[in-house]
């Protein structure tokens, strides 16, 4: 699944293409996309925005249409300019959206449905999703009542459960815990108040660095980096799956002890 700032990216390179312009096609294989856009042409109306909400991207017509589309492992969104060859083949296109500028295609993307802008609070999976870390407003203080009401999970579990927050995947999870010492294994209730503002301004840090286009990431310290030592305490950095999904975990068992009091 991809991390949030990448779905942020992709919103907003989208978004920096094709706000503003007029529709000149509209297609797709999906037929419950086609049957509205029969109905009720796409083609014609106004590409108003692109916006990422958590790990899903909302693009907004004119007329109160919104195609909502989730990548989850393999979808994505390329930008070509009208009558540019394609780097994927033909029969992964799901939807293609083609100004007179730029056409975009969305390759092998499981996820699309058309929602009335009015609805997207009433979608299951769009409703009730927590602050995103990336938002210009990230709302502190809500994010973390949000953890606290998930109750007596892990809080590496917790961080990735997208009604508490949204926006971070498994990599800042892991780098965000070991910035800050705590165990991913400690239960959110355990943690103090001040050490969940500190993870979570870790991870914002974090993902906003890795989404500026004018700075490349900083050397991930435990992600991926299971079975070497850890830089700052020379312990052999672990891998454990997870919580209920069995995501990958990283970290020092050195310098986040799993019994330690934060
Ligand atoms: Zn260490």
């Amino acid at each position: 699944m991809p991390e949030g700032d990448s779905i942020f990216r992709a919103a907003r390179t989208l978004d920096r293409a094709l706000a503003g312009r007029t529709v000149t096609r509209f297609e797709s294989v999906f037929p419950r996309l086609t049957r509205i856009d029969r109905r009720d042409p796409v083609r014609g109306r106004t590409l108003e925005r692109v916006t990422p909400r958590g790990k899903h991207l909302l693009m907004w017509f004119s007329g109160e249409l919104v195609l909502h589309t989730h990548m989850r492992m393999n979808g994505s969104w390329h930008l070509y300019r009208p009558g540019e060859r394609w780097m994927r083949p033909g029969h992964d296109m799901r939807i293609v959206v083609t100004t007179d500028t730029w056409e975009a295609v969305a390759f092998n993307v499981p996820t699309a449905e058309f929602l009335d802008s009015r609805q997207i609070d009433r979608t299951d999976s769009l409703r009730d999703l927590g602050p995103d870390l990336l938002a210009a407003e990230f709302d502190l203080d809500a994010a973390i009542d949000r953890l606290d009401a998930l109750g007596n999970v892990e809080i590496g579990d917790a961080l990735l459960d997208q009604h508490a927050l949204a926006g971070i995947g498994n990599i800042y999870k892991s780098e965000a815990l070991f910035a800050c010492r705590v165990s991913p294994f400690a239960r959110v209730p355990a943690v103090p108040r001040e050490r969940l503002v500190k993870v979570l301004s870790a991870a914002r840090r974090l993902l906003q660095a890795h989404t500026s286009e004018s700075r490349r990431p900083g050397p991930r310290a435990v992600y991926g980096r299971h079975g070497r030592p850890c830089r700052l305490c020379g312990t052999t950095i672990q891998r454990r799956l997870q919580g209920p999904n069995a995501r990958s975990t990283y970290w020092c068992p050195g310098c986040q002890p799993e019994d330690s009091r934060p």
